[in-house]
Parts: C-alpha cells; structure tokens; sequence
C-alpha cells in the first residue's frame, strides 16, 4: 500500500508527538517514583538525566510545531486548493454536457424541439395516455413550394421563413404542447387533451394564421402557406404507426391541392 504524502507527513508528525509523550511519561514516573530524594546531592545524576528527558521531549515538541507549520499545514493548503479547482472543473463540465444536451434535442436554426426529442416526446405521451381516457393528438405540417422560396430568394429568405412559421406555431399552442421542427420545412405538434373537433380548428387557425403572415426581405413581402396532416390516437396503435397515419394524411392534404388541413 502506497501512502500519500500528507498522509506520511501526518505518521511523522504522529510519531513525533508520541515519542514526546513517552519521554515526558518516562521523567513524570522518574518525579514520582522519588521525589524526596531525587533533589539529594548523591542523587545528581537522576535529576540531570531527568533535566536531559525534559529537553529532549521539548526539542521533540518543537521539531513537531516546526514539522506541522512548514510542512503538513503547506501540504493541506495545496490540497485545499487542487479540491477547489476540481470542483470547479467538475461543475463546469457537468454544466457543459447538459448544454450538449439540450443541444442535442434542439434545432439550431428555430430554436425548437428537435426530430429526436419529438420522437422521445411521442412515445412518452402515448405510454402515459394508455392508462388515462384522454385523446392525444397529433398534427404534421408542411410548407408548400418551399422550395420556390429557396430557388427564388435564396437560402438566407428561406431560413427566415422556417424561424418566423416556428414563431407563429409557439405563439399559437399550449404550454404543454410539443412543437418541434422534425427537418427541413416540416413541423409536428403534439396536442395532449385535444379532441378531433378542437384540433381540426386550431390546426385550422394555424393554417390561417400561416397564410395570412408576411415574411418582409428587402423589399419583397413573401407569402407561404401549409399543408397539414392531423390524426387523433386511436389508443392502440404505435408511436410509429400513429405518426405515418398523420403523414399519410398530410400527403392526402398536398395531393388535394395544398393549402389545406386533412384529418
Ligand atoms: P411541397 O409543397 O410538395 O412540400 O414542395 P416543397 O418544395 O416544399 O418540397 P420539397 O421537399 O421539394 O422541398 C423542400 C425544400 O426545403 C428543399 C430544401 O431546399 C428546403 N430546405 C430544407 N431544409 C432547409 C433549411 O434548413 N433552410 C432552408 N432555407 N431550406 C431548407
Ligand atoms: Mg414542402
Ligand atoms: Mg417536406
């Protein structure tokens, strides 16, 4: 077993101490084995053999109180210092991967829920909603032409577009609601509580309110509008199964001819 330096210093220091003690132990028993003859004048020799175990536990004392100050009390300041410091690193990277984190479940361009988090989010409601006799429900958009927008005004307009219909879909669902962008120009909300009725009218608000935004570039006022899917949970299917229902539907709502809401 290999012993740490401090912890060495502290079996010296120890050490040190305790045979101070036993000497100090040694003259006391010497006082009182004989304390009337011990200050005779035949007696000279035990009184200065007990004169030098005095001494030699002072000398001992003080070797200990220099050893403590210059060496063990320095050791421990060290450490004090190299604990602080790892405790600020650990903090630090603690603090840093939960950044990776959340990163990791949010889209850089809008700010958003991610695919990834939308998927999780998914399974999780339907696994809570199995036990309880509540609807979930489910709407998937996408914007139409949008590529047009791109091919037309560029990457840069096109990104503007995605950050101000992500904007308008936070503004317009629930706190507990799920809206994530699941990639490119293609958005989900997940509607816990929500009837087929009440969600057809808030997927069509959503749509109105998309159509009738304008998207200002430069001096252009840029329209789009939205295709969306929407199904509610039929409490047996999938996460999976649920969400390529509401893409088929969706699909269903571009071959109609867009810009409209298919449940
Ligand atoms: P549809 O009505 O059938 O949905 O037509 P669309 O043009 O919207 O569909 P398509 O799938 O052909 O094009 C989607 C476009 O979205 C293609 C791609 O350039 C664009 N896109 C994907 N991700 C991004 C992005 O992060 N930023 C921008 N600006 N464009 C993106
Ligand atoms: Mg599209
Ligand atoms: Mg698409």
């Amino acid at each position: 077993m290999r012993f740490h330096k401090s912890e060495s210093a502290f079996f010296v220091f120890i050490s040190v101490i305790f045979a101070a003690g036993a000497l100090i132990l040694h003259a006391y028993s010497i006082l009182y084995s004989k304390p009337q003859t011990l200050f005779l004048p035949e007696q000279i020799d035990n009184a200065s053999y007990l004169a030098r175990l005095l001494f030699a536990s002072g000398a001992l004392v003080g070797t200990a109180l220099f050893f403590g100050v210059f060496f063990i009390y320095p050791l421990i300041r060290t450490q004090v210092k190299e604990e602080g410091k790892l405790r600020a690193m650990t903090e630090s990277l603690s603090a840093r991967s939960e950044t990776l984190e959340q990163a990791a479940l949010t889209d850089a361009l809008t700010g958003m829920q991610n695919r990834r988090y939308f998927d999780d989010a998914l399974k999780e409601y339907i696994e809570e909603f199995r036990r309880i006799d509540k609807p979930i429900g489910l709407m998937i958009l996408d914007l139409d032409h949008f590529k047009e927008v791109n091919d037309t005004y560029g990457h840069d307009v096109g990104d503007e577009v995605l950050r101000a219909v992500a904007s308008c879909l936070r503004d317009m669902t629930r706190y507990h609601d799920i809206v994530a962008r699941l990639g490119g120009e293609e958005f989900a909300v997940v509607a816990p509580n929500m009837n087929e009725d009440m969600l057809v009218k808030l997927a069509e608000r959503i749509r109105k309110a998309i159509a009738g935004m304008a998207v200002i570039s430069g001096n252009v006022r840029l329209k789009i509008t939205t295709s969306v899917g929407l199904a509610v949970w039929d409490k047996r299917e999938s996460a999976e199964e649920f969400y390529r229902r509401a893409d088929r539907l969706l699909y269903q709502a571009k071959r109609m001819g867009r810009n409209r809401v298919c449940a």
